[in-house]
């Protein structure tokens, strides 16, 4: 019988991807000046690799060349053919690369169990916030120190990464980060407690046994002892819509936003949607985004957006209905002493056209057209939605996850729509619709997950 017990391990010992990691920013002296640094403060931090890390993260070269490093790790073909070959039944494969992959991995490490797989079908390691590789949005979430916690607790951080080497408010001080922020926390965590096989894009998941048999696209198939399910948010609702130049999905969009001089020639943009996503894609346009890279206003300014959304148009409704993070998008709202304005909000439906070189929205011609229209869930066989049911720890009634009914699987983050809870009504969290899938709601419960399940042998 093999000893399936936890075995706690050091969560301080880097792993051996971190351990090279280290060295790699170590041998270029330019890199590694951050991470030296700030070693003159290490007793300040719980251990020295948490010093050595938030160095890194702290000095612009040095977290490039970290994210260099990972990138060419992960994407190593002999490693992750050795990575696919070593699953059995007795390895947890998560699906998908983003925060709640990171949470389980973390957890799940330091709670003595095994490390998991994760796959990931893009080539970037990260999910949502590692859509682009530069900074490209803002969080919607306040950057604080502290632990896991729920909105409204002053003293709680809410981009807290259970069990992650560092925390996202170690990466910068500002009071709402930058994607590739929250992106290099998740990354990290990872790198530490996960092996991760980029492209590989997981299409069917079937019982084999006691275990499970994963199908990946063009890679054949593996087998894995328990899935944890985490694709996030899935896929642009209308990229149907989208041609990659002129109409774009809200990633498509922000990754023009993080190459060279990505408004160039663009003067009237249409945006569509009202959520964050859409808010995002407005302040990237009006300038109030992060730095766009070989971006300048004597360049590259638009002139015109019109964003056709269900929201106030006017900046005195925008200052009482939309919530502190977004407030700086209100003043574009009201017309200059001359009565032209540049943000126009069109309260309606609507849907574009490509036409040659054009987007046509409304009977009106656009340089651009950003379609944020929501996400809908990317199909796996044997996964869908109505094979789970809501799971609650033992001894709780607190759901955390969805259950498979006849596969050791389950739904993490808010791929698994967990309900709110009474504790999160009362609080008010569940009055802001975007609180159902922010990461302070679902962290904890992933984490709550990762801790209690057992040893995937003794399913
Ligand atoms: C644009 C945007 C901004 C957001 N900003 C915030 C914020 O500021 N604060 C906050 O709390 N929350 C925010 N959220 C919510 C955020 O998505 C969640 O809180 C959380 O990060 C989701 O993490 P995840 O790991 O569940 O999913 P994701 O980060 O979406 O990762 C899922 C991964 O699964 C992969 N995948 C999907 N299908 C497959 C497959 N078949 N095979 C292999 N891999 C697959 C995807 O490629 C992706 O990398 C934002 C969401 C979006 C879309």
């Amino acid at each position: 019988m093999p000893d399936t017990s936890p075995q706690l391990i050091d969560p301080a010992a880097p792993s051996e991807q971190i351990e090279s990691l280290l060295t790699a920013v170590a041998a270029k002296p330019d890199a590694s000046e951050g991470m030296r640094t700030m070693m003159q403060r290490a007793s300040e931090f719980p251990n020295r690799l948490a010093a050595q890390l938030t160095g890194i993260a702290l000095d612009p070269y040095g977290r490039q060349v970290a994210d260099q490093f990972l990138d060419a790790y992960w994407s190593d073909e002999p490693r992750q053919q050795a990575a696919l070959r070593a699953t059995g039944t007795d390895r947890e494969v998560i699906i998908g690369s983003g925060f709640h992959a990171a949470v389980y991995a973390a957890v799940r490490v330091r709670s003595g169990f095994g490390k998991p797989l994760v796959l990931e079908r893009n080539d970037r390691v990260g999910g949502v916030f590692a859509m682009t590789a530069r900074p490209a949005f803002y969080l919607n979430s306040r950057n604080r120190a502290g632990n896991a916690g729920l909105a409204g607790d002053q003293g709680a951080s809410l981009n807290y990464l259970p069990g992650a080497p560092i925390q996202a408010a170690n990466v910068s001080m500002a009071e709402y980060q930058t994607n590739t922020d929250m992106a290099f926390v998740i990354r990290l965590a990872l790198a530490q407690f996960a092996d991760v096989v980029t492209n590989a894009d997981v299409q069917a998941v079937a019982r084999d046994g006691a275990a499970v048999e994963v199908l990946l696209a063009g890679r054949g198939a593996i087998t894995a002892g328990r899935v944890i399910d985490a694709r996030g948010l899935g896929d642009p609702n209308d990229q149907d819509l989208a041609n990659g130049t002129t109409i774009l999905t809200f990633p498509q969009f922000m990754q023009r936003m993080a190459g060279m001089w990505p408004l160039r020639g663009v003067r009237r943009v249409a945006v569509i949607g009202g959520g964050d996503s859409a808010k995002c894609a407005v302040e990237a346009v009006l300038g109030i985004g992060p730095q766009p890279y070989m971006a300048a206003a004597a360049l590259d300014s638009v002139d015109r957006v019109d964003w056709y959304a269900e929201l106030p148009a006017t900046c005195e409704g925008w200052q009482d209905d939309i919530r502190g993070r977004y407030q700086a998008i209100g003043r574009y709202l009201r017309p200059d002493r001359l009565g032209g304005r540049r943000l126009t909000v069109l309260q309606r439906r609507a849907r574009p056209v490509a036409l040659p070189g054009l987007g046509l929205v409304d009977g009106r011609t656009y340089d651009l057209v950003v379609v944020c229209t929501g996400n809908r869930e990317a199909d796996i066989d044997g996964l869908d939605l109505a094979s789970f049911y809501e799971y609650t720890i033992a001894g709780s009634t607190l759901v955390v996850a969805r259950e498979h009914y006849d596969l050791p699987a389950f739904r993490v983050g808010p791929h698994a729509r967990l309900p709110f809870t009474a504790r999160e009504r009362e609080d008010g969290i569940a009055d802001i619709p975007a609180n159902a899938v922010s990461m302070f709601r679902t962290a904890s419960k992933t984490a709550a997950l990762a801790a209690t399940l057992p040893a995937v042998t003794q399913d």
